[in-house]
């Protein structure tokens, strides 16, 4: 079989130069780090996450993404072996140390016998006799590319828009309201809990939804809003801009413990509503607030 050159190596292009080469493919993976960097990657490694270390739920019983995990695992990826092998406290969720599980992927990669890595931009369309190719340049391809893409598709609507979700310090949280502990107790025995539970009566959640429109905020860097603004936006604090009903808790961050099995709890006898976060997949990048809302 012809070689077959991916371009990209993230989170995809990682996956597909493993799978084509256990296959017995011979594979050229061509990632641009760190000849040349992305407005959000800050390392050289493979399949480095961006933002959230959180693969989201893990449980193949009862959630869509936890089956499709158990899918991969089944099936060999690289991916899902790496994050198993360096992966957090996250209750249901899989999250993952996120240099330990690129490191993981950028080793097995190197040391795979039927791949060669090479570190350059793909400045534009691969060459005629690359005959099998893989794009995987993922929302922060490298302009020349992206331009050629524009060229050869004649469409001018490849964008890329980014939301995030609002950070809190752990300092600002009162611990004798809020308690730690996983959703459905899910985790490891004896753990403590990965999640900051914060419960709200109506009026604390009227103010935090206002403190979260009033929060200083990240610039969005050009790499966050290229192409034409969305038709709507999906960030939190966007969506809180048209008013507390509008957001009402984000689906999955409700507090969902049964009150009769909380470790600590609430202060408030009229619950309303409440917040989880988990104290590992907060991210230390800087992401990004998407420039286009309301
Ligand atoms: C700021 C930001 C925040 C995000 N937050 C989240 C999040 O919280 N949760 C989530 O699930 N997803 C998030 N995403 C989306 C995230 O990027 C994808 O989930 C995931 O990384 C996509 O994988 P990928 O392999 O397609 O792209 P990437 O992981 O981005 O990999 C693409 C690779 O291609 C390389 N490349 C680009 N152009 C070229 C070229 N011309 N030649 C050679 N190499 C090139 C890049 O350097 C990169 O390593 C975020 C993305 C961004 C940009």
């Amino acid at each position: 079989m012809n070689t077959i050159h991916i371009i990209g190596g993230g989170l995809a292009g990682s996956e597909a130069a493993w799978r084509a080469a256990e296959n017995g493919a011979r594979v050229v993976l061509h990632e641009m780090r760190p000849v040349r960097g992305t407005d959000a990657h800050q390392t050289d490694g493979l399949a480095e996450l961006v933002c959230s270390n959180s693969f989201r739920s893990d449980d193949a019983e009862n959630n869509a993404v936890g089956l499709l995990h158990e899918e991969m695992r089944r099936a060999g990826s690289l991916i899902l072996r790496s994050a198993d092998a360096h992966r957090l406290p996250a209750g249901g969720a899989l999250a993952v140390d996120r240099h330990g599980f690129s490191a993981a992927v950028t080793r097995a990669l190197e040391d795979h016998p039927n791949i060669s890595i090479e570190r350059g931009e793909v400045a534009g369309l691969p060459p005629e006799d690359w005959t099998n190719v893989v794009v995987a340049t993922g929302p922060l391809t490298s302009d020349a590319l992206a331009q050629s893409i524009r060229t050869l598709t004649q469409d001018d609507g490849l964008a890329f828009f980014d939301a995030i979700a609002p950070i809190a310090h752990k300092e600002s949280i009162n611990f004798d309201i809020c308690w730690m502990q996983s959703r459905y107790d899910k985790g490891e025995p004896g753990e403590e809990g990965a999640y900051v539970n914060c419960p709200f009566d109506e009026a604390g959640y009227r103010a935090f939804v206002a403190a979260v429109v009033a929060a200083e905020k990240v610039a969005a860097p050009e790499a966050a809003h290229s192409g034409p603004p969305p038709t709507s936006a999906t960030s939190y604090p966007a969506t809180a801009r048209r008013g507390a009903a509008t957001v009402g808790p984000p689906p999955g961050h409700i507090v969902t413990t049964p009150p009769n099995t909380r470790t600590k709890p609430p202060n408030q006898s009229h619950q309303t509503s409440g917040l989880m976060v988990n104290r590992y997949t907060a991210s230390s990048v800087p992401c990004t607030e998407p420039a286009y809302t309301m």
